[in-house]
């Protein structure tokens, strides 16, 4: 029997934030209704706003307020670093290679996908059974090739597994090469050290969302020496690299999520110990997420002889409300391909189920999992030993663990990390 909960509990933080006091009181409070690029009054304090939370964003991520550069989210400033800094990197020299690492979020693969259009080689970083990227296979690929490269976008954190990536070796070995480097730190802001100017980083993306701000801002970081061709042309606002109207009251709400205090990522990571301690003592429960260099309040776990969607739906019919990790195309879920780039076949990959905790997350919610996932993977265990399970085409990143070899990534078939991969 599932225990019934009352009231949804929400361990999907991962994927969204719910809006932060702080940022809707920011959001009414700028709430001005000029374009920011108006000559008026109204326009000119729409600007002020603007700059203002331009500047504190810059401030709360080491960054100057001219390197920041606002988008509509965490995919934009993606789309932005992947094609417009590989197209801004052809202007003097041909250089087709775009590294990425295997596990990238959608935002990342999809545009870089799209920038073999603009001659991009795409390869794929190989990573071990952790998740984590062969430091191998980049310096091998610099030595080789570094005067080919345009790029290096390889994300702090994973939004599936919470792995941590050596970006900051990473940062150290391409600039021998001369290459600059961008990374997705989505999912790390508030969790982990996200100081753009410490970081040797050419370009990061965040957003806001996914740290109780609201949906539909975030930011692409880009040193002042860093070339961006613009992906959407325009009216040519923020540096002429991103067009379309600026939101003020947005950027003042993310402004505010970024000043206040959030949860210290040591106690997320306590409010997960129930999950940790019946992940270790269930036989059919797998850990996903590493031990060590791992995102606080996030963890991945495979349910052998379960699909997680199954899963998924038990839970949210016991009032509790969690997540595969991975997005499904056309309502039918593909294997993650962050966990078969780790080296999972695709059944236990579909198996996969992920937990996340933030600012209004409590014990009482993660001891609620803990008591319904048991008889919730009874449930599902039963349900997929009666079910015939569909093929699944192996999506792009399938570049096996342990052969660190230059394989061109083949584009991506929209399976796992499609639409909607948070
Ligand atoms: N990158 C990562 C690692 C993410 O987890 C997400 C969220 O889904 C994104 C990019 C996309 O961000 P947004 O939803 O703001 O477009």
């Amino acid at each position: 029997m599932i225990a019934r909960v009352n009231g949804p509990i929400y361990l999907d933080y991962a994927a969204g934030a719910p809006l932060a006091p702080e940022a809707r009181a920011a959001w009414a409070e700028a709430d001005v209704p000029g374009n920011p690029h108006a000559p008026h009054r109204l326009g000119r304090r729409a600007r002020q706003v603007l700059e203002q939370a331009r500047e504190d964003i810059a401030a709360a991520l080491g960054a100057e307020s001219a390197e920041v550069i606002l988008t509509s989210g965490g995919t934009e400033a993606d789309a932005l670093a992947v094609r417009g800094i590989f197209e801004a990197r052809q202007k003097d020299a041909e250089r087709p290679c775009l590294l990425i690492g295997a596990t990238e979020h959608a935002a990342v693969r999809e545009n870089a996908s799209l920038a073999r259009a603009l001659g991009a080689r795409v390869l794929e970083i190989p990573v071990d059974s952790r998740g984590v990227v062969s430091l191998a296979f980049v310096a091998e690929h610099l030595d080789a090739r570094g005067a080919e490269t345009a790029l290096i976008s390889l994300m702090v954190a994973n939004n599936e597994t919470g792995a941590v990536q050596p970006v900051t070796v990473v940062v150290e070995l391409a600039a021998q090469a001369g290459v600059p480097v961008h990374s997705d730190w989505v999912q790390g802001v508030g969790k982990l050290p996200t100081d753009f100017r410490a970081s040797g980083l050419a370009a990061a993306s965040v957003s806001a969302h996914k740290l109780g701000g609201p949906v539909g801002i975030g930011a692409l970081l880009a040193g002042r020496g860093v070339g961006v061709v613009q992906v959407v042309g325009g009216g040519g606002q923020e540096r002429g690299v991103r067009s379309g109207t600026q939101d003020a009251r947005g950027a003042a709400a993310f402004a505010a999520v970024l000043r206040a205090d959030g949860p210290a990522p040591e106690a997320l990571d306590a409010l997960l110990a129930p999950l940790d301690a019946l992940i270790a003592e269930h036989p059919a429960l797998v850990a996903r997420t590493p031990k060590w260099g791992r995102l606080p309040g996030l963890r991945s776990f495979t349910v052998t002889g379960a699909r997680g969607e199954a899963l998924v739906y038990l839970l949210d019919r016991a009032g509790i409300a969690v997540s595969t990790g991975s997005a499904c195309a056309a309502g039918v879920a593909g294997p993650s391909h962050v966990l078969l780039a780790m080296g999972l076949d695709e059944a236990t990959a579909l198996g996969a189920l992920r937990v996340s905790v933030g600012a209004g997350s409590t014990l009482a919610d993660v001891e609620a999992l803990v008591e319904a996932l048991p008889g919730a993977v009874e449930r599902a265990q039963a349900a997929a030993a009666v079910t015939v399970a569909p093929r699944h085409a192996r999506p792009a990143a399938g570049i096996a663990p342990g052969r660190p070899q230059a394989r061109e990534a083949p584009p991506p078939r929209h399976v796992a990390g499609g639409p909607g991969a948070a």
